[in-house]
């Protein structure tokens, strides 16, 4: 490898790489309608032209009234549904009908809640008076005209959604998702529900790319798993590059004799850095390939996971422009941990939230990185920082969820 390419970096610095790589490829922005546009991110500021309530209108189903008319009868004038306006005009004395979200009647100041009202006839008697601004919702107590409601970068969640469809948003601006495609590689891989031979393994790193780029909404395209064969890496992944923004692969990136990626990946594209000073994942190679990023992560299934989480997820948040960082968790370990090493370490752990409302880890003490029951009994990684060091229990540390926190645990 060429002595420029930055080798053995800190995890840091690898960090910031990729950043600076990802922001200088923003992916392009496209209009998407908000059914579709749930995860995706937001490219422009979205500034309000609508007033939320556009209108003063009624939290409850009851009577609008005026409130400087005290505790007496009224006369029910009419009827005010949610829906068009029948532009009511109260006098002193009068109230009307109304249901929750009808608009007001000019002159009326509060609601009654119909729990709250004898009505006889055309006469209501309110059991309570109602006082001046009671069950209103006034116009623009939530959303002016001209504020900023949601900013670029924000990832559209559910309510963020639904806000921009009260501001009458049929769709909004988002960077496009990047596209990956997903390449497993080793002649000892086969496909569960294969037959193994002697030396052989099932290929569970596939499934593992797969869900994790399908958790965060992506559509990951996987290919049938490459041999160590120079020739049918090359094509397969130099076709792959053209098509795609991220070529994602497993395996193939240390200094065995059938690792052919980085050497491929120099000769045939770019290399941004290879290694990275992380455990596990060390022989993570980054760079550029055709059209496309190419990140190759190595072959053992816990690398896989704390590569993804730590760089490749990082990699395609930055290029959708995401705003908010994934910033660890603190919480506390619940048993001691140490380390002989330099590199910093991801460990797996269980987090869980105790009854006091306080996150607590623990490590789980299979270290390996094939070491994948560890990594499917555990729902974090607990970040151990450079250089070797003991870390007591009850001691905070960063902590990286990758699945969801169980409250029973
Ligand atoms: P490599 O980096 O290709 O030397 O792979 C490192 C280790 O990960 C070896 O033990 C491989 O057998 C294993 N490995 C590589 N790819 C996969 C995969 N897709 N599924 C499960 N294990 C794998
Ligand atoms: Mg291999």
């Amino acid at each position: 490898m060429n002595p420029d390419v930055p080798t053995r970096i800190p995890f840091a610095r690898a960090q910031e790489i990729v950043a600076a790589v990802a922001q200088a490829h923003a992916m392009p922005v496209e209009r998407r309608p908000l059914s579709r546009a749930l995860g995706w991110v937001l490219a422009e500021d979205l500034v309000s032209t609508l007033a939320l309530p556009g209108f003063d209108n009624s939290a409850m189903d009851g009577f609008a009234l005026r409130s400087d008319d005290g505790a007496t009868p009224r006369r029910l004038v009419g009827e005010q549904f949610a829906g068009p306006s029948q532009a009511f005009t109260l006098a002193p004395g009068e109230c009307v009908r109304i249901t929750t979200g009808a608009v007001l009647p000019t002159g009326a100041d509060a609601v009654l809640m119909k729990e709250n009202a004898l009505v006889e006839a055309d006469t209501v008697t309110p059991t309570q008076a109602a006082k001046a601004g009671q069950h209103v919702r006034r116009k623009a107590e939530d959303v002016a005209v001209g504020d900023t409601v949601l900013v670029a970068g924000t990832v559209l969640d559910a309510s963020k959604l639904s806000l921009a469809a009260a501001l009458g948003q049929h769709d909004l601006p988002v960077r496009r998702r990047p596209t990956v495609a997903v390449f497993t590689t080793g002649d000892e891989l086969r496909a569960p529900g294969q037959p193994l031979a002697p030396g052989e393994i099932y290929d569970s790193n596939r499934v593992l790319l797969q869900a994790l780029l399908i958790a965060e909404g992506y559509e990951p395209v996987a290919w049938p798993v490459l041999p160590d064969d120079p020739e049918a890496i090359a094509g397969a992944l130099k076709d792959a590059a053209f098509s795609f923004d991220l070529v994602l692969t497993c395996g193939g990136v240390s200094v065995g004799e059938k690792d052919f990626l980085p050497a491929f990946l120099e000769r045939e594209g770019q290399v941004h850095f290879w290694k990275v000073l992380m455990r596990p994942g060390m022989p993570v190679l980054f760079g550029r390939l055709g059209e496309a990023h190419f990140l190759g992560l190595p072959g053992n299934p816990v690398s896989v996971l704390a590569t993804f989480l730590t760089l490749a997820r990082p990699l395609l948040d930055t290029l959708q422009g995401r705003a908010q960082p994934r910033r660890p968790l603190r919480a506390r370990l619940t048993a001691d941990v140490s380390k002989s090493h330099d590199r910093l370490e991801f460990l797996r752990g269980v987090l869980a939230c105790d009854a006091q409302g306080q996150l607590l880890v623990t490590p789980n003490p299979a270290d390996g990185s094939h070491r994948l029951l560890a990594a499917a009994q555990s729902n974090a990684l607990v970040v151990l920082a450079e250089g070797a060091g003991q870390w007591a229990a009850g001691t905070l540390m960063d902590v990286l969820p990758y699945a969801a926190l169980d409250a029973s645990r």
